[in-house]
């Protein structure tokens, strides 16, 4: 990696992004960090650099309403102009369906100890309501928009809207709320 990048740099290809901080369109996209998407999305919706801003998660969801991702948002519309929020959760997502139970072997079976769960869940932290998936894409969509349409922060004047895409094709089908 180390190497191509430093190939990349004495090539001069970084010529063929255009760089700005703010993004141009004056979107911000939250997303699933689905590795289908890396490319798809942005080509599909014909966004370039320096287009948008880009927040992913698995599952491209609001799963706390003050944590990491609407904090991102907060900066996104106060601080680099952003006036759209385009929900894009997509289809055949590994978080729709995902059962945190079916995560807790796993946990154990790579070292992590149960006293160290015990631990965690002795915090506070609701772990199984925590890595539970969501059910319906479409209603994770919806709940996701209207977390960020009726955040106490969000101004009036920004909107949220949500989408579904196809992650062989690319086609966006707009969730209606
Ligand atoms: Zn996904």
């Amino acid at each position: 990696m180390l190497e191509f990048n430093r190939w990349f740099v004495e090539q001069g290809h970084h010529d063929l992004y255009p760089n700005s901080k703010l993004p141009e369109k004056k979107i911000a996209v939250l997303t699933c960090m689905d590795t289908r998407l890396v490319e798809l999305l942005p080509a599909a919706l014909n966004f370039k650099n320096g287009d948008i801003k880009i927040i992913k998660n698995a599952g491209g969801i609001i799963s706390h309403p003050f944590g990491s991702v609407m904090r991102s948002l907060l900066i996104a519309i106060y601080s680099l102009n952003v006036e759209d929020i385009l929900v894009i959760s997509h289809y055949g997502c590994s978080v729709q369906g995902m059962d945190a139970s079916k995560l807790m072997p796993k946990i154990l079976e790579r070292g992590i100890t149960q006293e160290r769960i015990d631990f965690v869940k002795s915090c506070g932290v609701d772990l199984e309501n925590w890595l539970k998936g969501f059910n319906c894409v479409e209603e994770s969509v919806r709940e996701t928009v209207s977390a960020i349409k009726n955040h106490p922060l969000i101004p009036a004047n920004v909107n949220a809207y949500g989408f579904i895409m196809d992650p062989e094709t690319g086609r966006l089908d707009p969730v209606r709320e």
